[in-house]
């Protein structure tokens, strides 16, 4: 067995079906080597202004009735109270800016619904998918933030610590981007026409690394998966032993999920708070 081995074979599975190229793939890869009665797609729209997701949703649907996967569909504005068209809004009625970017809000309150269906499914995993690239940008974004907890939780043996939280899993993690784009475009994958409006907003971090490591991997062939395996390899030994000393979260005070060590409440509600408290 791979060491890595991320889906067992009785594993319920929740996939994160986000509407993009990677969760198409996973779905039809994960369907094809899994029990489809044991995956369940979700779907959750952002709330984006000129970011049609209904033909997307209802194309990905179409998909999961051909392969025999249940799919559900649902909002961050009915599961979280605000939509991330909100999020910006009240934000820019408060500030007169933008301190927080969409995308923030929208990964954390997307990761959030994952793990409440997770739980509330019974799910064993929550499967994203993040590809190659994804990945060796969330490490070394970690890495410049300096922040060690983050990596460890990123790696693939990390195990959760509370019981609230499902363990995530990306199975797409050492695949390269062009990859999982071939075998979209051969399968006829319907790729969305129009781009989040919130992609260009602000050069985050993420962008000028992407950027970087796109003219590094055009010098230096398989830059990344070297570079993926061999920071796997160095936070092994952490990860083991963090597993080994298990510390359960701290709840959040406000809504009772789990939050880092140290914090009383959680990022979530931080931004939350940000924008609608002292109004
Ligand atoms: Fe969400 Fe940002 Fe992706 Fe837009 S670009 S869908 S705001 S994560
Ligand atoms: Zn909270």
């Amino acid at each position: 067995m791979n060491r890595y081995q991320m889906i067992l074979p009785g594993d319920n599975v929740l996939i994160g079906v986000s509407g993009g190229k990677d969760s198409y793939v996973l779905l039809r890869i994960l369907a094809e080597v899994h029990s489809t009665s044991k995956i369940v797609g979700l779907m959750i729209e952002e709330g984006i202004h000129e970011y049609n997701r209904a033909d997307v949703f209802a194309f990905l649907k179409k998909v999961c009735n051909e392969i025999g996967v249940d799919c559900l569909i649902t909002s961050i504005k009915k599961e979280l109270g605000y939509s991330v068209d909100d999020f910006i809004s009240l934000q820019i009625e408060k500030y007169g800016t933008l301190k927080i970017s969409a995308c923030t809000y929208c990964g954390i309150a997307r990761r959030r619904i994952l793990n409440a269906y997770a739980r509330m499914l019974g799910a064993d995993k929550v499967a994203t998918g993040h590809n190659l690239d994804d990945e060796v940008q969330t490490y070394l974004i970690n890495i410049l933030r300096g922040d060690i907890m983050r990596l460890v939780q990123l790696h693939p043996l990390s195990m959760t610590h509370s019981k609230l939280l499902v363990k995530r899993v990306k199975p797409l993690r050492t695949i390269y981007e062009y990859e999982t784009s071939f075998l979209a475009y051969i399968e006829n994958f319907r790729f969305q026409e129009t781009e989040c409006p919130y992609i260009l907003e602000r050069p985050t971090l993420r962008s000028r690394i992407r950027e970087m490591i796109k003219e590094l991997e055009r010098s230096y062939p398989d830059i990344q998966i070297r570079f993926l395996r061999y920071i796997d390899n160095i936070l092994e030994p952490f990860v083991k032993s963090s597993n080994e000393n298990f510390v359960n979260l701290p709840l959040c005070s406000q809504c009772g999920e789990p939050t880092a060590p140290g914090r009383s409440i959680c990022k979530f509600c931080e931004l939350v708070n940000s924008i609608v408290l002292n109004k």
